[in-house]
């Protein structure tokens, strides 16, 4: 009897061990599957120029959907939407500048002169359709910044003119040109507007023209977006009560023409910007401009792409992790395109291993993929998917959000909003980090509160947090080539991505199988998980 149970204790013991070093040696191997040599081919291909940024929405974006969505049924993951579709449709609401009804009509005493789109003249991004008109007046660099001891609008009555101001490249050193004060030149047209000007027209800087008529180039005629089924403020946004103010901006020889002056003249002009000079104001009386910008509007869609791995435990897998990443990226810029190799094709690819490696040891949690459209845009396919959510978000333990993990210090990564609302989520990662050896040093820097560069409400792990749903993402921060042409697959560190994969990976196992979903510890007004938390205020 006694020597019969010591066996069936003994035998007990050893298949526990068994199992643990089974499950352990899969996680191992399921670790050792996510590699650098196998991201260089989906990197490779949609990190190319010829998707043309993947804008929202474009072909370029379309084709990047249907190769994920294609890759995620490869890999074996599962559709979650319905009718059994990877895609997730975010509707889009495009108005674009129709240039047959758009025209700038320059009277000069009686001499008349028409300026077409996109020929001479263009909108700024955020434009308005409309029409306006009144009498030229030129107020230099267009700047009321006293403080700092420039005020091109002293004195000036700006009353139903139509401004125009002068566009150039301050130097380095100059007190305007730091990040703080970036503020201040973009804010120009708002203040010409609050002084009740009835337009304002902005001559494009010399190197933009430069690049322009180098090239023979029209410029780019940008479309504005709304996206009717997000909302992304607590309350109703304000409306602003008031009229069209109609925003253009002109190549050179029209400017020239508007403002009566030789092409000479105007090189001067910007010349002294260049050397950090003001330019005198100029009142142009005669002279006036009727400003005209019609548009169309138009309904699109692009897709969040969306793929489930369902978690071993049978209770457990009606509960969530997801791991996101976003695809989309920035439309090209007269002639320049930006093939957002970093951001975010290395997100988008590092999900792809960490998928693969689930098939082989996956949590007992289900995981949900989402490839997000329009992060670019401000973060609408995050707001969208966790604002139309194929499941319950009160069972989304976390949220895990890759967003440039390819470039800088090699063993480094920021982790941003890890210290939000759970610490239980911080505690997974810096544990897994250590115990599978990664040794990457977890930089803190950007979640600090009131951080100048406000990453913490820059990618898509944010719209998670104001549902209530601890999430983290996963940075490697920014280069000279953010945004840039210079975001290229050449440039990508394979080696980086891979062991920032391998730790996501591992942190998803370890929230996936933990017996509860994280707690909401670290905010005391969020308590549950759900869309009442958009009212929480975060710096
Ligand atoms: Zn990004």
């Amino acid at each position: 009897m006694k020597i019969r149970r010591l066996s069936i204790v003994l035998l007990t013991a050893c298949a526990v061990v068994v199992l643990a070093l089974c499950s352990g040696s899969l996680t191992s191997r399921a670790l050792d599957s996510i590699r650098a040599a196998d991201m260089t081919f989906p990197m490779k291909f949609l990190g190319s120029p010829e998707f043309h940024g993947r804008n929202t929405p474009s072909t370029g974006l379309d084709i990047a959907s249907r190769y994920i969505a294609l890759v995620a049924e490869r890999i074996g993951l599962k559709p979650l939407m319905p009718g059994g579709s990877y895609y997730q449709e975010v509707p889009v609401e495009v108005t674009a500048v129709a240039p047959c009804a758009s025209r700038l009509r320059l009277d000069a005493s009686g001499r008349v002169r028409t300026f077409t789109f996109p020929a001479d003249a263009t909108v700024g991004r955020g434009f308005e359709a409309g029409e306006a008109s009144g009498e030229i007046i030129f107020v230099g660099y267009g700047l009321s910044a006293p403080e700092l001891a420039w005020d091109d609008l002293a004195g000036l009555d700006l009353k139903g003119k139509v401004v125009v101001i002068l566009d150039a490249t301050l130097p380095e050193d100059h007190p305007l040109k730091p990040a703080e004060n970036r503020r201040l030149l973009s804010a120009r047209s708002g203040v010409l507007r609050d002084r009740g000007a009835a337009a304002a027209v902005t001559i494009i800087s010399d190197e933009r023209e430069a690049r322009l008529a180098e090239k023979g180039l029209a410029f780019d005629l940008p479309e504005r977006l709304k996206f009717p089924d997000v909302i992304t403020t607590a309350g109703t946004p304000p409306t602003r009560p008031r009229g069209p103010f109609p925003q253009v901006e002109v190549r050179h020889e029209a400017a020239a023409a508007i403002l009566g002056c030789t092409g000479k003249e105007l090189a001067d002009m910007s010349a002294s910007l260049r050397q950090g000079k003001p330019v005198a104001a100029k009142r142009l009386p005669g002279r006036r401009l009727d400003i005209e910008i019609g548009a169309a509007t138009r309904m699109e869609r692009s897709f969040n792409v969306v793929a489930c791995l369902q978690g071993a435990d049978p209770a457990l897998r009606q509960e969530y992790l997801t791991i996101s990443s976003h695809h989309d990226h920035n439309p090209d810029r007269e002639g320049r395109i930006f093939p957002g190799a970093d951001d975010n094709i290395s997100g988008v690819v590092g999900m792809f291993e960490i998928a693969e490696a689930m098939m082989i040891s996956r949590p007992m949690r289900s995981v949900i993929f989402v490839w997000n459209t329009a992060e670019e845009k401000g973060l609408v396919g995050s707001y969208y998917f966790v604002q139309h959510c194929p499941v319950p978000v009160e069972k989304i333990s976390a949220n895990l959000d890759l967003d440039m993990i390819s470039r800088n210090d090699p063993n480094q990564i920021y982790l941003i909003g890890s210290n939000k609302l759970s610490s239980e989520l911080d505690a997974s990662i810096q544990a897994m980090n250590k115990t599978a050896g990664l040794g990457l040093t977890l930089d803190y820097t950007y979640e600090a509160a009131g951080h100048p560069d406000r990453f913490f409400f820059r990618s898509d792990q944010y719209p998670y947090i104001r549902y209530g749903i601890p999430a983290v993402w996963f940075f490697c921060g920014t280069t000279k080539d953010y945004h840039t042409e210079g975001d290229v697959e050449s440039k990508v560190d394979y080696a980086k991505m891979e062991k920032v994969s391998r730790l996501v990976y591992l942190v998803a196992m370890d929230v996936g199988n933990k017996p509860a979903l994280l707690k909401l510890d670290l905010r005391p007004e969020v308590r549950a998980r759900g869309p009442e938390n958009m009212k929480v205020e975060w710096k």
